[in-house]
């Protein structure tokens, strides 16, 4: 639509301003990915469980593809309104619905990068702020600092005046009968968390249920954002810090080379610095996001036996979904609006 019949349809009130500005403006290299973290089983999936999946992660396109659409909005607006409904959602290792520590309480993870200027943000082991992502965020735009952790973190948020909960808000039904299993499993008495071991063996990680959530943007200018946010590893340590927070690891934004947001098994993810790995691999080698994402997650990973997957998005909109695990809950938008949701290789 021109310029001149776009104002004459705002002036007579058929059009509204935003529509209006919106309309002049390229839309197409938009795209926002999107994943919930590796699948459980496919024999373990209901139809009723899928079904919420699927609404959730689709409302988390919705949510992030309007921030998209706005003028001014922009890829960290899309990752952060994206991940914000995914951890409001209690089916996801996220926010509200994360996974327990071995001391049966609930410790969250989350970071988030701009891959114009490389600024980044993250808080690790927070346990009272609803919506880590945007913690992490509020690090990058309004501290000198890129990770804050535990009370630090809190106290930050705290005067950043955003959202502190009572830590029960996090519990649910779900996740607490899954830390349950495992003290069963360890001959510890569920009522009895207190009495703790100080090491969790690995082999009681027992049903990972390796939830975590993540997202990458590319927006009009342009311009890549990532972010992932966890409840970590069901059994994990206290103190335990996984790859989601750590820049390079879990999270990773290059306007340069991709954004990259990861979930698995963290440990592995850390020790292979993955998103920057395949940053490196496209900026440095050439390589395109799905060959990139290719050779680290099938490839390395695997070889390792590091479970997990990425997403993966270039500037030019270029995105990649790669996992090695049974199935990656995952889902895009693309410039024209359609959103796609899928679980596991469909
Ligand atoms: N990567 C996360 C962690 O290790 C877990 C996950 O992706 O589910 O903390």
């Amino acid at each position: 639509m021109s310029k001149h019949l776009a104002l004459l349809l705002a002036l007579l009130g058929v059009l509204s301003v935003d529509s209006m500005s919106t309309a002049e403006v390229p839309r197409s290299q938009v795209v926002l990915c999107i994943h919930g973290g590796t699948a459980a089983a496919r024999k373990e999936m209901t139809p009723e469980l899928e079904k919420q999946l699927r609404t959730d992660l689709d409302r988390a396109l919705a949510a992030g593809f309007e921030k998209l659409q706005q003028p001014s909005g922009t890829s960290l607006d899309a990752v952060e309104a994206a991940i914000r409904i995914l951890e409001d959602s209690p089916h996801f290792n996220a926010g509200k619905g994360a996974v327990f520590t071995h001391e049966g309480r609930n410790e969250l993870d989350a970071s988030i990068m701009e891959g114009k200027t490389r600024r980044a943000g993250a808080v690790a082991g927070v346990t009272v702020i609803r919506n880590p992502i945007t913690a992490a965020r509020a690090v990058m735009e309004k501290s000198k600092h890129v990770l804050l952790i535990g009370r630090g973190a809190e106290t930050f948020a705290k005067q950043a005046e955003l959202e502190i909960v009572d830590p029960k808000y996090f519990w649910t039904e779900q996740r607490w009968n899954q830390i349950q299993e495992v003290w069963k499993k360890e001959g510890r008495a569920p009522e009895d968390p207190a009495k703790e071991s100080t090491r969790a063996p690995a082999h009681l990680w027992g049903s990972r249920q390796l939830g975590t959530v993540g997202a990458v943007a590319v927006d009009r200018a342009g311009n890549l954002a990532a972010g992932t946010s966890t409840g970590g590893m069901n059994n994990k340590m206290s103190g335990r810090v996984g790859d989601s927070p750590i820049i390079g690891a879990g999270t990773y934004a290059d306007n340069e080379a991709c954004a990259v947001s990861a979930t698995g098994h963290g440990e592995f993810f850390i020790r292979y610095v993955v998103a920057h790995d395949i940053a490196a691999l496209v900026k440095y080698k050439g390589l395109t996001v799905e060959a990139a994402a290719a050779e680290v997650v099938q490839r390395k990973l695997k070889a390792a036996g590091g479970e997990g997957g990425v997403i993966v998005l270039d500037a030019k909109g270029n995105f990649a979904m790669s996992y090695n695990s049974e199935g990656l809950y995952r889902g895009s938008v693309t410039g024209g609006g359609e959103r796609k949701v899928l679980l596991y290789s469909e």
